[in-house]
């Protein structure tokens, strides 16, 4: 199944000069969207992957399906204020200004092996402070997983040494 069918390009949004890479045409094909699942799935079990973390939102969308056909959990990452409980926080870099990124800070057991997945890898940003909160809880990172990689970008450089899954790339 060619995935790239099911991305819709939307030029200038959410500003100008961004090409956007619209993931809900995917979501709201039953085939389409179940076939990408599976594909992660697949990645999730070769690298042992026992919990699935997802920033927000789109994490959630692709990390939650994975966890649930793997019969393990998912922890979610959030923007400050959004968890209820004690939480981790990492402060990253964007183009202007920093944006801080947290986990609750029993999401992941010491040694647990974590499978990270977001539905895009850009600069690598987000999933770099995830990854470093994950390590700050103590957990195994064994993965990142994405549907969308924007190689131009070089986020695969920012990752580092993990092995990383992406279905398409731009
Ligand atoms: P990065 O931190 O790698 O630069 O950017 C990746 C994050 O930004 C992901 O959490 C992703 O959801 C979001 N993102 C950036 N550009 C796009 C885009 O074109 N399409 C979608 N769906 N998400 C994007």
């Amino acid at each position: 199944m060619d995935l790239k069918e099911y991305i819709a390009i939307v030029e200038d949004f959410p500003k100008e000069g961004i090409s956007f890479k619209d993931i809900t045409p995917l979501m709201d094909n039953g085939a389409a969207f179940k076939y990408a699942v599976d594909k992660i799935v697949e990645f999730a079990k070769e690298v042992e992957a026992e919990i699935i973390v997802g920033p927000e939102a789109r994490g959630f969308i692709i990390g939650c399906p994975v966890a649930y056909a793997l019969n393990i959990g998912f922890a979610p990452v959030r923007k400050p204020g959004k968890l209820p409980r004690e939480v981790v926080s990492v402060e990253y870099d964007l183009e202007y200004g920093t944006n801080v990124l947290a986990m609750h800070k029993d999401a992941v057991s010491p040694g647990q092996k974590v499978l990270i997945i977001d539905d895009l890898l850009a600069t690598g940003g987000t999933v770099d402070a995830t990854i470093q909160i994950v390590e700050k809880l103590g957990g195994k990172v064994v993965g990142c997983a994405f549907l969308i990689e924007l190689t131009e970008l070089n986020g695969r450089e920012r990752i580092g040494n993990y092995p990383i899954k992406t279905l398409i790339q731009y």
